[in-house]
């Protein structure tokens, strides 16, 4: 039958997914990682509090360890800072040179590089090279506020903490789409939940509850694959004059769980493209309206064809 597919078909951005890891699954000591980016406001307090941690179990304060540690003389840890605008090659070359020996006193080695989104390309290169093969004792935490700004090759040799967010549940997780963004533009604990039953889904997209939100925009999805078309029609015209925020939510939502439901077919995926794309167009102002039809006609029939 074969499927053509003219050049390759472009990644939703939806679909890169960020792992977003509490502090309390971060100091998880008995999994540990080799290379950590911890981003946002919290990264450099997190990463002491993780070394600490790490150096001294129950964080004492008043061992060796620890002691070195807030005084900042611990051998067996090192930070790295930009030198001027970037963090240069030769930079990374003596932490190249340093991971050649174990550590003196502590059971790992630990290398910090703060602001790691201004590594120039060749000092990233040269990092790579190192996080391909570490030795076991060493562990790398990359620090930064500009997570998009970093090398994905190296995004992805890493386990990507976001910091800033304590005890995320996996509900809130998942409400986020694996954009943690979504935890700033809502609120995410009110003293009385919105609940969401068969009557007020229109009025869900209203107000501003991230896991209302979340529930509302899973109804719809499978509304969009079971209702008739008229109603679903009626539905499209209603949500379309839901807040600008809520709808820019639900399409990027709407993506994410078809994404979920359908990656073995090619239909699949590209329902998932389009309707990011639908998500990029609200955000450049295109007619909600419109765009929400369009969107859920294609869920409608993506479903209704499956069907037969
Ligand atoms: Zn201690």
């Amino acid at each position: 039958m074969g499927w053509e597919i003219e050049g390759q078909l472009p990644l939703p951005s939806v679909t890169l997914k960020i792992m977003v890891a509490s502090l309390g699954k971060l100091l998880d000591t008995q999994q540990l990682a080799q290379a950590y980016i911890l981003s946002g406001a919290q990264s450099t307090d997190m990463a002491r509090q993780f070394i600490q941690k790490l150096f001294c179990e129950p964080q004492c304060g008043d061992c060796g360890q620890c002691q070195k540690l807030t005084s900042g003389n611990h051998p067996d840890v090192r930070w790295v800072l930009p030198d001027g605008k970037n963090i240069k090659i030769e930079q990374i070359r003596n932490l190249q040179h340093m991971a050649l020996y174990p550590p003196i006193e502590a059971p790992h080695k630990v290398f910090v590089i703060q602001s790691a989104e201004t590594l120039s390309q060749e000092a990233a290169n040269s990092l790579l090279k190192i996080l391909e093969a570490p030795p076991t004792f060493l562990i790398f935490m990359l620090l930064t506020q500009r997570l998009g700004d970093l090398l994905p090759t190296v995004v992805s040799r890493c386990r990507v903490v976001q910091t800033g967010i304590q005890n995320l549940s996996e509900d809130l997780e998942r409400a986020c789409w694996g954009n943690p963004a979504w935890m700033q533009t809502f609120t995410v604990d009110d003293e009385e939940p919105f609940e969401l039953n068969e009557e007020n889904l229109i009025e869900a997209f209203s107000q501003t509850q991230l896991i209302a939100l979340y529930q509302a925009t899973q109804k719809v999805f499978h509304y969009a694959r079971t209702l008739p078309l008229s109603q679903l029609m009626k539905l499209a015209a209603a949500l379309s004059k839901s807040g600008r925020s809520q709808l820019e939510y639900l399409f990027q939502g709407l993506a994410y769980l078809n994404h979920e439901a359908d990656t073995a077919s090619v239909s699949g995926l590209e329902l998932t493209r389009q309707l990011s794309q639908s998500y990029g167009a609200l955000r450049s102002n295109a007619n909600a309206q419109l765009l929400l039809e369009t969107c859920l006609i294609k869920l409608w029939k993506t479903h209704h064809h499956v069907q037969r």
